[in-house]
């Protein structure tokens, strides 16, 4: 058995008997020699052959007990239990106690006093000497009772005063060394207890706070994290845990030659010293740094580290926990990329352009330099991505993207701050000028055509120049701008660059004027359509009319459907104008019934807005319905610009108006994008050629070969033709020669009123 197995109890036991068996040692001499110098005084009195006996019984018994000492010690009592070794001691007691009483035996009654006296004072004094054997209160009674009893009963019994006096004496004696025995058992047996229990406890501590640091130190020295101990002085490494040698691929023997230096790629001694500096003076309990960490082949990696310093070692330490965050500083990075470019041309987008502005604004504003904000649009990109799919469009993007960042300067900026839009910044402009150079350079970059998947693509782009601080402070402001002289680009013609001016602003503010009384036009009965016939020229007769929207504002008086349908149409009110006007040209045109014999068409402009909210059918059968006008007698005329729409909408409305007997006019022709493939495609049955043709007949030869040919191509696609703004005979003359059957204009009449119309009718 170990120490550990024995219970405190046990341990209490164990050292109690421990103890016994050591004083036994000293006891046995003690004993010895007291006995060989009494014996030797009683061999003048006694005969000595008795007196010898009686000394080598105690010599046996004495070698006996040292035996049994030896027995024990050598054995540390392991091989027999604890009161095995207690009965074997309390034995040894018992026979040397007999010994000794047996003495007495000898010489009683006989004189003289001071032999007597001597018989009780040895025993008296060798009971005394039984303090070894204080630990165990048995053998102490054992032995007092062996040794004393004799000597009692011969003083006692003695008949002499004296003697008994003295027997008594010796009597209270050991009473009193019974008790004090006593005493000194309990106690021993209380403080070894609590000697045990202390050290268990103290045990116990020590193996929680062991288990404690193992767990501790095995979690630090697998972690991921780097952990450096390195003296303060040298910076030289004295250990460091698994991870570090992970990460930095040194082996832990060749890290005893590393210093923190050698780790801490951007830290020389001197920035060392100063970035530790608060760790000393006591500021702070720790610093955190982020660096760069180098490792074994030179490669390295950011990295975040937590100094400490102990100066409580000697020498003091530094601590470095270090945490690689390579994974954070690219996500980082990413979620800043993700945050200010845009994904698929590279270039920078709004949201850096908006943070950037302050920057750039407040270096022109020092330096005294202007900034000059280009907005570009490409021209028909809706076009391109609906056609050629959003593949082709995106890879004309990033061409665009491309093309753009060679043509500019370092000092330049660009970015795409939407679908097709990008944004050009010019900084440290000297003149105006500048500007128009690189805008025209701009425009420039579209005229090679777009290579995409071997085909060829062409596009144009519209740029407009707004300049800081000329035309406003902000980015909003310039962005505004901007787009205006874009917008008025596009309104030019496209593929040309247009600067800001306040005519524009002035416009863009009447604009704004108009869209906010349209909204109530309606309402407050300032709309009203008026008819233009259309004359069929051999016969001379009307044929029908078109309904010509009209706007009398009480406040702004009369505006133009060229200038407030594209507002109705922005501002999403065209559905409702539009349906309003379906309506009103249906009704006008049941009560022309009567006054001619022919059957009369009403012609209704509809916006290409109006297919997309996809309530036209809808509109176009209740106004129908309501008028009771038969399907024949309506003619809808639409734009080009409808037609090359890619969704299939448009046509499966315009077939449905078609099987249901509707006319359908293109409107406008000519000043679009005039393919013959839609022409055949779309179930059409008229073309108008667009007054800008009819009114540059007699100037321009270009017009007339124009007309020819939009006639010819129109008669061969059987489709009737219908030629607007006819002002004079001249153009009359061109077009009947031509076989233009029914012509609309000045020459005949103007868009009239409803009644106005119904007057002409009835001549
Ligand atoms: P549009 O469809 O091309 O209409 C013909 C325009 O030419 C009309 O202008 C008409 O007044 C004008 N006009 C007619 N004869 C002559 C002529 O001999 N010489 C000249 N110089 N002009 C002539 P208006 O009424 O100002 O309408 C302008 C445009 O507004 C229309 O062009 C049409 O696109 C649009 N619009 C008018 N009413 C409506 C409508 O109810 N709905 C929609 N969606 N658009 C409408
Ligand atoms: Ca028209
Ligand atoms: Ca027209």
């Amino acid at each position: 058995m170990t120490d550990q197995q024995f219970s405190i109890e046990q341990r209490i036991e164990k050292d109690r008997i421990d103890n016994l068996y050591q004083r036994s040692k000293s006891a046995s001499l003690t004993l010895l020699v007291c006995s060989t110098i009494y014996i030797l005084v009683l061999t003048k009195r006694i005969p000595w052959q008795p007196l010898l006996a009686w000394y080598l019984v105690l010599l046996a018994v004495l070698v006996g007990r040292w035996l049994m000492v030896r027995f024990y010690e050598t054995d540390q009592g392991r091989s027999k239990s604890l009161s095995f070794w207690l009965y074997l001691f309390r034995f040894g007691i018992l026979a040397a106690g007999m010994t000794l009483g047996s003495l007495n035996i000898f010489f009683f009654p006989r004189e003289p006093l001071s032999l007597l006296l001597m018989a009780i004072i040895y025993p008296l004094g060798i009971t005394i000497g039984a303090v070894t054997m204080l630990l165990d209160f048995f053998s102490f009674v054992l032995y007092v009772v062996t040794v004393m009893s004799p000597v009692a009963y011969h003083t006692i019994l003695a008949g002499d005063g004296f003697y008994s006096g003295t027997g008594f004496m010796a009597c209270v004696l050991v009473l009193f060394f019974l008790k004090f025995s006593r005493e000194y058992n309990n106690n021993f047996v209380v403080t070894t207890r609590l000697r045990y229990e202390n050290a268990a406890l103290v045990e116990d501590l020590e193996k929680e706070k062991n288990k404690l640091n193992n767990r501790l130190g095995r979690i630090l020295n697998d972690s991921s994290t780097e952990i450096y101990v390195a003296d303060a002085e040298t910076l030289n490494c004295l250990q460091v845990n698994q991870g570090a040698i992970q990460n930095l691929g040194y082996s832990n023997d060749e890290f005893t030659d590393i210093s923190l230096l050698d780790i801490f790629e951007d830290l020389d001694r001197h920035s060392f010293t100063e970035l530790i500096a608060p760790l000393y003076n006591g500021r702070w309990e720790a610093i955190v740094h982020n660096g760069i960490n180098r490792r074994k082949d030179g490669s390295t990696y950011p990295v975040e580290a937590r100094l400490q310093l102990s100066t409580l070692d000697v020498p003091p330490i530094i601590v470095a926990n270090v945490q690689d965050i390579t994974e954070r500083t690219e996500w980082e990075d990413k979620l800043i990329y993700q945050a200010n470019f845009d994904q698929l041309t590279g270039l920078l987008n709004r949201h850096y352009m908006q943070s950037y502005m302050h920057s750039v604004f407040t270096r022109a504003k020092r330096n005294k330099k202007k900034v000059a904000l280009l907005f570009m649009d490409l021209d028909n990109f809706k076009n391109i991505n609906d056609t050629l799919g959003h593949g082709t469009g995106d890879e004309v993007l990033k061409q665009t993207a491309d093309r753009i960042t060679t043509l500019l300067r370092e000092s330049d900026t660009s970015a795409r701050t939407g679908g097709d839009e990008f944004t050009v910044l010019l900084e440290s402009l000297e003149e105006n000028s500048h500007a128009e150079v690189v805008a025209s350079k701009l425009v420039n970059l579209f005229k090679e055509p777009f290579i995409v998947e071997g085909r060829e693509i062409h596009t144009t782009v519209s740029v407009g120049i707004s300049i800081y601080p000329d035309d406003g402070e902000s980015l909003d402001q310039l962005m505004q701008c901007a787009d205006m002289a874009m917008y008025q680009a596009k309104e030019d013609g496209r593929n040309k660059h247009q600067f800001f001016s306040h005519k524009m602003r002035r416009s863009s503010e009447e604009q704004m004027l108009i869209a906010n009384h349209l909204r109530q036009a309606l309402a407050k009965d300032e709309l009203s359509i008026y008819f233009q016939p259309k004359i069929d020229i051999r016969r001379g007769r009307i044929t029908g009319a078109e309904a010509l929207l009209r706007w009398h504002s009480h406040e702004l008086g009369e505006i133009s459907p060229y200038i407030f349908i594209p507002i109705a149409e922005n501002l999403g009110l065209i559905d409702e104008i539009g349906n309003w006007v379906l309506e009103g040209a249906c009704r006008e045109a049941m009560r022309w019934q009567e006054l001619s014999s022919e059957k009369l068409q009403v012609s209704v402009n509809v916006s290409p807005k109006q297919f997309r909210s996809g309530t036209l059918l809808k509109a176009v059968a209740n106004s129908l319905e309501l008028s009771g006008l038969p399907c024949e007698q309506l003619e809808l005329e639409i734009t080009e610009s409808l037609l090359i729409q890619e969704s299939g909408q448009p046509l499966t409305i315009l077939e449905t108006l078609h099987g249901q007997g509707i006319s359908l006019a293109l409107d406008d022709f000519g000043t679009g994008y005039s393919s013959l493939s839609y022409l055949r495609r779309f179930p059409l049955r008229v073309l108008k050629i667009d007054s800008s043709f009819i009114r540059d007949l007699e100037t321009d030869q270009n017009s007339k070969v124009l007309v020819d040919a939009i006639i010819a191509m129109a008669h061969s696609l059987e489709l009737e033709i219908v030629a607007e703004g006819v002002e004079n005979e001249v153009q009359l003359d061109f077009l009947r020669q031509r076989n233009v059957k029914i012509v609309q204009g000045y020459l005949f009449s103007p868009p009239v009123p409803a009644e106005k119309f119904r007057s002409l009718l009835k001549k």
